[in-house]
C-alpha cells in the first residue's frame, strides 16, 4: 500500500465524497485524483523523476495537498518547507535536499532567495508573476505510469528544530501510513470521519499525523483551515461537524478561553488527539466534561509523528503518562549500559516499528547515532510501568544535573503549572558555583512578579524535594518564546540565560 495508489483508490471508490474542504470550496476524491494526475504530468515535464525531491512551501490551501500527492504519484519525494523559517535557515535544508522543483505562494518566494543563490532549483509560484506560475504545471491527463512501492521514500521531514541543527527524516510510504493503520484499528477512524487540519500541512504533525494517516489512508474528508485561530477552529468544529483532529496542547487550551465554548454543539469525536508536549489533567478533564475525551499521543518526526497513545480513562488513573505502544510499534527504555531498564526506571525511550524513519537524509553519522541495535533513540527520557504504559519524563537535552542529582524540568513545570495568573512558564538549568547547575523558572504572568515568586516558593516547598526547587526566577514582559509548532523554545531560553540575569529574583 502506498499514498499514491490510495488517492487513485478513493478516486474510484468514493468519487463523490468530499476529500478537501477549504472555506466555501470543496473537492471530491475523484477531483483530487484528477488534479494530482495533471500536476504529476506537469512535474514530470519539468524533469521530476522517481526519487527526485519536490519542495513545497505554502500556508494551508488545497494546492499544497495537491502538490504533495502529485509528487508522490511520480515516486518522487515531497519536502515540506516551513515558511516560518528565515531565508538563512531554509538555505541549508534546500542545499541538503536539493529539490528539482519548489512550489511556493508568491508572497513567500522571497524566503527562497538565499537558497536559490546556492542551490539550483526551479520555482513555481501561486498567485504572482515573479516566477513561473503554478498553473503552468497543470497538464490535464493521466499521470505517468510510475511503479511506487511501500518501501519507497515519500517525505523528507525536517525536525522542527527545538534542539538545534535541522535534520531531514526520510519517511517511506509504509512508515507514513503505519501509525494511521494503528489508529484505524484502535479508534475506528474511517472514511466517514471529517478531519480538521489547522496547523500548516508543512509540519510533520499535519502532513503525516493528519493528512497521510487520518485522511488519505481511510479516504476521509479533510477540512483545511488557512491558519490557526481559536475562534475559527471552534466554529469549524461545530459547522463542519468535525469528528477527528490532532494538535498540540496549547491550541486546545486557547480554544477553552473562548467565552461561548460551552454553547457549541460539537459532533462526537472518533479521535481528538493531543501530542507534541505534555498536557495537564485539568485540560483533559475540561474537554471530557464537554463530551470530548481526548487521546494523548507521544511521537516524534523520526517515528512518523506517533509511537504511543493514551485514552482519557487511562489518563485519569495514570496522570502524566503517554500511553501504550501503537499496534506494530515496540517501545522500550534503554539504560546507560546499553541494555533495557526495568519497570519504573528512567532511561532513554527507544522505539522500533514500521513507522520509524529509514535514515536522516545525507547524514550517515547522525543516522548511526540515532539507532542502537535497530531501535530508534528518541532523545527523550521516560519510564514504563509494569503495565507497559509509557511516561515521558523529559527531553534528554533538557535534563539538568544539580549536585550530581538528575533534575527534570518538566516535573517542576508540572508542579507549578496551576499557579493563578501564571500565563507561561519554563524551567531551565543555570550555572551555579556550588551545585554545578540549579533550576531557574522563567515566566510570564498577569500578576506582580513578587506575588508569583511567593506562590512558586510555597508550591515548591509543598511538592518538590529540596534539590528540585527553583533557585531563581525571571519574569518576562512578553510570552515565552515558542517554536513554530507551539512548543516552548527551551534551547533559545538556555542560550539567553546561561547564568541568572541581574534582574533574577531569588526564590527563598
Ligand atoms: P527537534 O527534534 O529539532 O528537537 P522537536 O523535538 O520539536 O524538534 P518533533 O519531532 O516535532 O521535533 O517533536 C517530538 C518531540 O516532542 C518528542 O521527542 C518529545 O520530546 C516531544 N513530545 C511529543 N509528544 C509528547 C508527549 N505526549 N508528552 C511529552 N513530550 C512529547
Amino acid at each position: 500500500m502506498n499514498l499514491a495508489d490510495l488517492v487513485r483508490y478513493w478516486g474510484k471508490n468514493r468519487p463523490e465524497q468530499q476529500a478537501i474542504v477549504f472555506g466555501d470550496t470543496s473537492q471530491t476524491w475523484a477531483e483530487v485524483d484528477a488534479i494530482t494526475d495533471s500536476l504529476a504530468r506537469g512535474l514530470a515535464a519539468r524533469g521530476v523523476r522517481k526519487g527526485d525531491r519536490v519542495g513545497v512551501m505554502m500556508l494551508n490551501r488545497p494546492e499544497l495537498a495537491h502538490i504533495i500527492l502529485a509528487t508522490l504519484k511520480l515516486g518522487a519525494i515531497s519536502v515540506p518547507l516551513n515558511f516560518r523559517l528565515i531565508g538563512k535557515e531554509l538555505a541549508p535544508m534546500l542545499a541538503d535536499s536539493a529539490p528539482r522543483v519548489v512550489v511556493v505562494e508568491n508572497e513567500l518566494a522571497s524566503l527562497l532567495e538565499v537558497a536559490a543563490a546556492q542551490t539550483e532549483f526551479e520555482i513555481f509560484a501561486i498567485g504572482g508573476s515573479d516566477h513561473r506560475a503554478y498553473e503552468t504545471l497543470i497538464d490535464p491527463g493521466e499521470a505517468p505510469d510510475v511503479h511506487v512501492e511501500a518501501s519507497d521514500p515519500a517525505f523528507i521531514c525536517y525536525t522542527s528544530g527545538t534542539t538545534g541543527v535541522q535534520k531531514g527524516a526520510l519517511i517511506t510510504h509504509r512508515s507514513a501510513l503505519a501509525p494511521g493503520i494503528a489508529q484505524v484499528l484502535n479508534f475506528g477512524i474511517s472514511g466517514r470521519d471529517r478531519v480538521m487540519c489547522s496547523a500548516p500541512l508543512v509540519y510533520t504533525g499535519s502532513v503525516l499525523s493528519i493528512f497521510a494517516q487520518l485522511v488519505v489512508l481511510p479516504g476521509a474528508t479533510m477540512v483545511l483551515l488557512r491558519e490557526f485561530d481559536p475562534a475559527i477552529a471552534l466554529d469549524t468544529f461545530e459547522r463542519e461537524q468535525i469528528t477527528a483532529t490532532t494538535t498540540v496542547p496549547v491550541i486546545w487550551e486557547r480554544m477553552t478561553q473562548l467565552p461561548d465554548f460551552g454553547r457549541r454543539k460539537l459532533a462526537a469525536f472518533t479521535f481528538a488527539g493531543t501530542g507534541g508536549a505534555p498536557i495537564s489533567l485539568d485540560l483533559l478533564d475540561f474537554y471530557n466534561s464537554r463530551g470530548v475525551p481526548m487521546v494523548q499521543c507521544y511521537g516524534l518526526t523520526e517515528a512518523s509523528g506517533m509511537a504511543s497513545t493514551l485514552v482519557y480513562g487511562d489518563a485519569r488513573t495514570r496522570p502524566g503518562f503517554a500511553g501504550l505502544a501503537l499496534a506494530g510499534t515496540q517501545l522500550r527504555i534503554g539504560d546507560i549500559d546499553g541494555g533495557f531498564a526495568g519497570p519504573n526506571e528512567v532511561g532513554e525511550i527507544l522505539v522500533r516499528g514500521e513507522h520509524v524513519m529509514r535514515e536522516y537524509w545525507n547524514k550517515p553519522e547522525a543516522t548511526a547515532d540515532a539507532f542502537v541495535d535497530g531501535w530508534l533513540r528518541t532523545g527523550d527520557l521516560g519510564l514504563q510501568d509494569e503495565g507497559g504504559f509509557l511516561k515521558v519524563v523529559d527531553r534528554r537535552k533538557d535534563l539538568l544535573i544539580s549536585g550530581g542529582l538528575n533534575v527534570y524540568p518538566a516535573e517542576i513545570e508540572n508542579a507549578l503549572h496551576g499557579i493563578d495568573g501564571l500565563v507561561d512558564l519554563a524551567v531551565i538549568g543555570v550555572k551555579d558555583d556550588r551545585w554545578g547547575e540549579v533550576p531557574m523558572v522563567v515566566f510570564h504572568s498577569q500578576r506582580p512578579a513578587e506575588e508569583i515568586v511567593g506562590d512558586i516558593t510555597a508550591v515548591s516547598a509543598a511538592s518538590l524535594a529540596k534539590f528540585k526547587r527553583p533557585v531563581h526566577a525571571v519574569a518576562l514582559d512578553e510570552p515565552l518564546p515558542r517554536t513554530f509548532s507551539g512548543k516552548l523554545a527551551k534551547a533559545s531560553l538556555r542560550e539567553r540565560f546561561q547564568v541568572p540575569p541581574a534582574d533574577a529574583i531569588p526564590v527563598p
